[in-house]
């Protein structure tokens, strides 16, 4: 009994090594086969399996390069009719941006989005001004093209190396939130490949479901291949301005004075510096001092200090109204005077301020390290608290990276929309971007870092603060149905309906294939 118990199971086991043997190079080879304009790359796959977290790493078993959305919707065709015997996963990758493998797609095919990208821009300068954009597109190249226009669109993120598709994905914030909403409310029509591989043009009026839920949709729903960008009028100069709290009520209050006030600046945002030594110094190289005088005597060493950081935008001939409306809305405020630090800086400059330090940072071989972010959207009641504990005991110093902060209205959101925020209609952004990167005095940056975010996701859990991931990541389904709480049937009929055999964005982890 005993020997034919082993005889059989290792003939079950033979049977399955062939069997998946046989799976895989069948798909190989029926995918090699596919009628595309564009290339699928087995060779060239390595860089497919990283992204800027640097800490995933799933390598995919083919690239797509497409040409035409045709491309996209071959592959997804294909890989839909094969049913859900087949493993085969799909994830669109933008520019490699996330944090924790969410463009990744083990033993899939990843698509190359910005091989899409070279396809023409169009704008369209009207009533209503848009840009028509290819779904893997920069937002630096959207920026150039459209002010050779005098156009802009209205909504950013801090950094613009990304892809339309991999922000619109999540939601894409950043200083001028509080005015305009988030990217994924300044859009006006997509086009999307579904998990079924269907092309579909969405917006507000036609298919709208399909729309909402693929913005903010984190990738499940669909594919983006193009999207319909708002745009307003460009500004020419920004001053950019900085000032220093040490009382964190007053910071907050006042933060949530600028995005409420009818006379504001155009972009508003904060951070959270503690323990930093010669940060004015580093300013200084960016900002002209507004005092000279008391700046010198302000020492930033052994404090926790917070800043607010704000934009006004002119055009050439508006430098005499934008001087007068800064000094207004500046006198309604209580920083400390000998902390005012101002710039006047080329619009451009100033949206691509991330860049240059991304310069500076890849010259000292400091850009590739691990990126263990964690970004929490905070519900205003709570954030007194939430500063105290990680502010205030938790969080050592900011040494590894900015701890950005800054209050969003929610009434500039569309719930129709896939994003999970918090139930209060302000809430705040606390972003901590750290570098895990080794020193003498921290030589296991990594761990340290992911030690003190696990903290601060364990405080927030056990004082019910009602807080919400922004790029959210979690391991497993059950903390995925935490996270959307009362949408998480919803995203579940909307899986089911779009991409019912969970082909797309299994980066994230949220469904399996066939499941
Ligand atoms: P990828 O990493 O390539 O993809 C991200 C996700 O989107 C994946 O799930 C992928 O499958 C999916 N996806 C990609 N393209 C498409 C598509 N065409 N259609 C459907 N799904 C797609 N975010 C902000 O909101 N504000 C900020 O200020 C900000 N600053 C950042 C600064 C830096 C330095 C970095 C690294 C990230 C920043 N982010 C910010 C986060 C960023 O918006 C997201 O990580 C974004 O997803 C990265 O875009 P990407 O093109 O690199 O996407």
């Amino acid at each position: 009994n005993f020997l034919f118990a082993r005889a059989s199971l290792i003939l079950l086991l033979c049977c399955l090594t062939i069997k998946i043997n046989l799976c895989c190079f069948g798909t190989d080879s029926s995918i090699r086969k596919l009628p595309l304009e564009g290339q699928l790359r087995f060779d060239d796959i390595h860089y497919a399996g990283k992204d800027f977290g640097n800490r995933y790493q799933f390598l995919p078993l083919a690239v797509m390069h497409p040409k035409s959305v045709s491309d996209i919707a071959t592959m997804i065709q294909h890989i839909w009719k094969m049913g859900p015997n087949s493993e085969l996963t799909v994830a669109a990758r933008g520019h490699g941006h996330s944090l924790h493998g969410q463009a990744q797609a083990h033993r899939g095919i990843v698509i190359n989005m910005k091989s899409l990208e070279g396809r023409e821009m169009q704008i369209h300068d009207g009533r209503l001004s848009y840009v028509d954009v290819s779904g893997g597109e920069l937002w630096i190249n959207i920026l150039h093209e459209c002010l050779k226009y005098g156009l802009a669109p209205k909504s950013w993120t801090d950094y613009l190396h990304l892809t339309v598709g991999g922000t619109l994905s999540n939601a894409g914030i950043s200083g001028q939130t509080f005015r305009h909403g988030p990217q994924i409310s300044n859009v006006q029509q997509l086009e999307v490949v579904t998990g079924k591989g269907e092309v579909v043009t969405c917006s507000e009026k036609q298919n709208s479901n399909l729309f909402y839920s693929v913005l903010g949709g984190l990738g499940q729903f669909g594919i983006i291949s193009r999207a319909r960008i708002s745009l307003e009028p460009a500004p020419v100069k920004v001053k950019w301005i900085r000032f220093l709290y040490l009382d964190f009520q007053t910071f907050t209050q006042e933060q949530e004075y600028l995005i409420s006030a009818e006379k504001t600046f155009d972009y508003i945002e904060g951070f959270v510096i503690k323990n930093r030594t010669g940060l004015l110094s580093d300013w200084r190289s960016i900002f002209r001092s507004h005092d000279s005088i008391h700046d010198s005597k302000f020492e930033s060493d052994q404090k926790t200090l917070f800043c607010i950081e704000v934009a006004k935008y002119y055009k050439h001939n508006e430098i005499n109204d934008a001087n007068q409306e800064v000094e207004f809305i500046l006198s309604q405020l209580s920083y400390i005077s000998s902390t005012l630090f101002v710039a006047e800086v080329p619009y451009v400059d100033f949206l691509d301020r991330v860049h240059s330090s991304e310069i500076k940072l890849r010259s000292k071989g400091l850009w590739d390290v691990p990126h263990p972010w964690l970004n929490l959207f905070i519900p205003k009641s709570k954030i007194n608290t939430f500063a105290k504990e990680v502010f205030g005991n938790i969080m050592v110093d900011t040494t590894d990276g900015p701890v950005l902060m800054y209050p969003i209205n929610k009434s500039r959101w569309d719930d129709r929309t896939s994003i999970v925020l918090p139930s209060e209609d302000i809430f705040y952004l606390v972003a901590f971007l750290s570098s895990a990167v080794n020193s003498p005095k921290n030589s296991d940056s990594l761990r340290n870092i992911l030690s003190r975010n696990r903290r601060i996701l364990e405080f927030c859990e056990s004082t019910n603060l009602g807080v919400k991931q922004y790029l959210p990541h979690y391991d497993t389904q059950e903390e995925w149905k935490a996270h959307f709480g009362s949408q998480w049937d919803n995203f579940v009929q909307k899986k089911l309906f779009y991409d019912p055999l969970a082909i797309l964005a299994p980066g994230h982890r949220i469904f399996q294939k066939g499941v």
